[in-house]
């Protein structure tokens, strides 16, 4: 039976240059999403009494999986969720899950989407509301959806991402976008430049400066927002999407 949420708490944890490690807490209990190194995750969770329940693994990139090894040495018995297509290049899966999956994590149904594109074998993790429950769902998505911004197509194609986009895109409007990386600043100059006439892209770039200048991550995002303001999520056709990636990988700040 699954437990409703209500003392549900994700933190963020900025480490190297811009990742996002998300730390899920419930009571002392902790899940942590693509650790990029050992510290200072080890360290947050036993600053706050937390034991490492399990971690999930979006992609085999080592900037998400780096700190998984490290973290094993101190909670040897953690469950390590990750794609069954990746068994050799994401190692220590205790729990391997494909797209359509449903797993119980602390007590709540996950769900498990595939997103190509960034990766050929990249997992989103969908974190599912209940009903008489205030709080939002949560994505976990890895390198695929950024705020203002989609991952770069490393193995996959423009088809693939677009398609995982519009996955994404059915999703609850409210529901909490995690993504693994905080590139929203640079992402939404860009999309700025792109359509300078854009009043929520214009908006949404005012606010996204004001926060990074006091220090803060601008993530989540939400679906809503994203749908506003994210040229990816707003590419109506194949042509479109294309274009845009094109168009970003080849922009230079
Ligand atoms: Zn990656």
């Amino acid at each position: 039976m699954a437990k409703q949420r209500n003392d549900f708490m994700i933190h963020p944890l900025p480490v190297l240059e811009d990742n996002i490690v998300w730390i899920w807490v419930e009571e002392n209990n902790a899940v942590v999403v693509d650790p990029s190194i050992t510290e200072p995750v080890e360290s947050w969770l036993k600053a706050n009494n937390l034991f490492l329940k399990a971690i999930l693994q979006t992609h085999h990139h080592f900037d998400h999986i780096g700190g998984t090894e490290g973290l094993l040495k101190s909670w040897p018995g953690t469950e390590v969720i990750a794609s069954k297509d990746d068994l050799n290049r994401i190692p220590f899966q205790t729990t391997s899950v494909s797209d359509g999956d449903e797993i119980l994590l602390m007590g709540f149904p996950l769900q498990v989407f595939q997103v190509k594109g960034h990766t050929n074998t990249h997992l989103a993790y969908f974190l599912k509301d209940h009903q008489n429950n205030s709080k939002s769902p949560a994505l976990f998505c890895g390198d695929t959806l950024f705020a203002g911004g989609c991952g770069r197509l490393f193995e996959g194609s423009s088809a693939e991402m677009y398609l995982s986009l519009k996955r994404i895109n059915t999703l609850p409007l409210n529901t909490q976008i995690f993504c693994a990386h905080e590139y929203t600043l640079s992402n939404l100059r860009w999309a700025n430049e792109l359509f300078p006439e854009d009043i929520a892209i214009k908006k949404r770039l005012q606010k996204v400066i004001k926060t990074r200048e006091d220090g803060l991550t601008t993530l989540p995002s939400t679906l809503h927002l994203e749908q506003m303001t994210n040229l990816f999520l707003r590419a109506r056709s194949l042509k479109e999407f294309s274009f845009l990636r094109h168009h970003k990988d080849h922009w230079t700040s």
